[in-house]
């Protein structure tokens, strides 16, 4: 089924763009999707193909959203990494993998979650302190950054 048009949220990923990041001015165009599935977006200034998960825990992963989705959910229920592993048929290694991208990216992560997979900022809130519990021997710069999420979603 073909779905309404809507309007591309998609800011340039090439940090050498003047239009890095910037949606003012933007001329983003779609370039159809990966292998994937994810969608590729033009920037009509510098002319790079970049996709709709860079800059985010999705970058690069062949895990499919709608599992990604399913795993959060998994673990904002606090199912330990063990039973999401043997529920999801995912690696363990992969699901760890995964919590650490998402506490590194915390801070971008909070709007993802809450917006694009429909969480409420009280699952999102769980989610954090469950990768804090979870994964020992964070970095102070991805504990900083969790905290940070956690400010961001009290404000909300
Ligand atoms: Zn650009």
């Amino acid at each position: 089924m073909a779905r309404l048009r809507s309007k591309n949220k998609a800011v340039c990923q090439n940090e050498e763009c003047s239009y890095y990041r910037k949606e003012g001015g933007k001329e983003i165009t779609q370039q159809g999707k990966n292998y994937a599935g994810h969608q590729r977006f033009l920037c009509k200034h510098c002319k790079v193909v970049f996709v709709e998960t860079k800059g985010t825990p999705m970058y690069n992963r062949k895990l499919s959203e709608r599992k990604i989705k399913a795993i959060c959910k998994e673990l904002v229920e606090k199912k330990g990494v063990r039973a999401v592993e043997r529920s999801m048929h995912v690696h363990r290694d992969t699901i760890s993998d995964l919590l650490h991208s998402l506490a590194m990216h915390a801070k971008e992560m909070t709007a993802y979650l809450v917006h694009d997979l429909g969480l409420s900022t009280y699952e999102v809130d769980e989610l954090w302190t469950f990768v804090k519990k979870n994964l020992k021997g964070l970095s102070p710069t991805t504990i900083n950054s969790l905290n940070r999420a956690k400010q961001l979603l009290q404000l909300a």
